[in-house]
């Protein structure tokens, strides 16, 4: 959902903002075709130029954005109270003239019943609406005696499809419920809870979809798998509380150095991975900027703090595995040699040697 979206209210807002300009304009025909072939009673004559009058008054308001909520509570009980009126009205014209249907009115219960569930959610919305549909058939069964059985068949069509309205309306609101939930369930599992960047699963979809496309040529790629300094005694001299804290702070150091295309997980405890679509020396400078933020930082409890950088690049026939696991060594070469550095695995002595072994041979 876009972010304007995520009030409720503002969406709502939006659809009555479109809504409302087409109900006047209906409104207003209706009013006008009515009053020049004037069969209606002066009640019914009345009902369009106020409802008109009201959904103006409903729209100004709402552009301004004053009182959205009575305003929408109130169209609320105009509108289902109007709907009744015509209702009524209708069955007095199907008395008359008993080959007509019930009429325009038709068009609108489905879109009242959706304007009800939307306004006032689940349960409160599934009161309304069948208290508008025992209204409904109550009158119904008051003038019940003059109808013909052709005339019965038009309102057992109008109820029952105005109860599948209510009943589609009100498990298709469960329906889109589950699925939202689903959503949020699926987008949970990919995020790491304590620093809301991607956990495990996620890196290991980034590596997937990389690694596809380094395979095709189509990107480079290069991980940066760091790891922070030291970070036990962190956690006993000023305890977990404070540890956790800390790597939250390291991670919204290292997210603001980089850009929104750069995958930035938290592969376990003080571990982080940074996935990019650039060779070598691009991740070694991009490692090395964000070992300089860290330990530059001031960390709000305990000051300082650096961390351990390994670097690797994709080779051909390389495997999630054989990539993530050249950075570790690196990572590991950084530590031994004195913990803050940037190793690429290239740089490795174990790595030059087997080179070495492989030129000699
Ligand atoms: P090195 O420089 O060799 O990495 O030393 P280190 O102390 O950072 O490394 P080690 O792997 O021995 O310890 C990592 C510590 O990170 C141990 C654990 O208590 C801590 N840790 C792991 N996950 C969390 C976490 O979610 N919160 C906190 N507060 N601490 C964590
Ligand atoms: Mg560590
Ligand atoms: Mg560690």
């Amino acid at each position: 959902m876009p972010n304007e979206y995520k009030n409720f209210d503002r969406l709502k807002r939006k659809i009555y903002l479109w809504v409302l300009p087409c109900l006047i304009t209906a409104m207003t025909f209706n009013s006008v075709i009515e009053f020049q072939s004037s069969d209606e009673s002066f009640l019914g004559l009345m009902l369009g130029p106020i409802l008109t009058s009201w959904f103006i008054f409903s729209y100004i308001m709402v552009l301004i954005q004053k009182g959205f909520q009575v305003i929408e509570y109130s169209t609320l009980v105009v509108v289902v109270l109007a709907h009744l009126a015509n209702f009524y009205f209708a069955l007095d014209r199907l008395l008359l003239n008993q080959n007509l249907g019930l009429g325009e009115l038709t068009n609108w219960t489905g879109l009242l019943m959706v304007y009800v569930f939307i306004t006032l959610k689940r349960n409160r919305g599934l009161i309304v609406a069948l208290s508008y549909l025992v209204t409904a058939l109550i009158l119904a069964l008051l003038t019940l005696e003059g109808f013909s059985y052709d005339t019965m068949d038009t309102l057992i069509q109008y109820f029952s499809a105005t109860t599948t309205y209510i009943v589609t309306i009100y498990f298709g609101q469960y329906i889109l419920k589950v699925y939202s939930d689903l959503d949020s369930i699926k987008k949970e599992a990919y995020v790491d809870s304590l620093t809301g960047i991607g956990n495990r699963y996620q890196i290991n979809q980034w590596f997937d979809y990389q690694l596809n496309r380094a395979v095709t040529g189509a990107d480079p790629l290069s991980i940066i798998f760091f790891d922070l300094d030291n970070f036990k005694s962190v956690n006993d001299h000023y305890g977990h509380k404070v540890g956790d804290e800390v790597l939250k702070e390291v991670v919204r150091v290292v997210k603001s150095s980089l850009r929104s295309d750069e995958c930035f997980g938290r592969w376990g405890g003080e571990e982080f991975i940074v996935i990019i679509n650039a060779p070598k020396e691009d991740a070694l400078k991009l490692a090395e900027r964000l070992r300089k933020r860290v330990e530059m930082h001031e960390f709000e409890t305990i000051g300082r703090l650096t961390s351990s950088f390994g670097v690797s690049d994709y080779r051909t026939g390389d495997s999630i595995d054989s990539v993530l696991g050249r950075a570790d060594k690196a990572l590991y070469q950084a530590k031994n040699l004195g913990r803050n550095k940037v190793q690429h695995h290239s740089e490795l002595l174990e790595y030059r040697s087997s080179e070495e072994k492989v030129l000699n041979n």
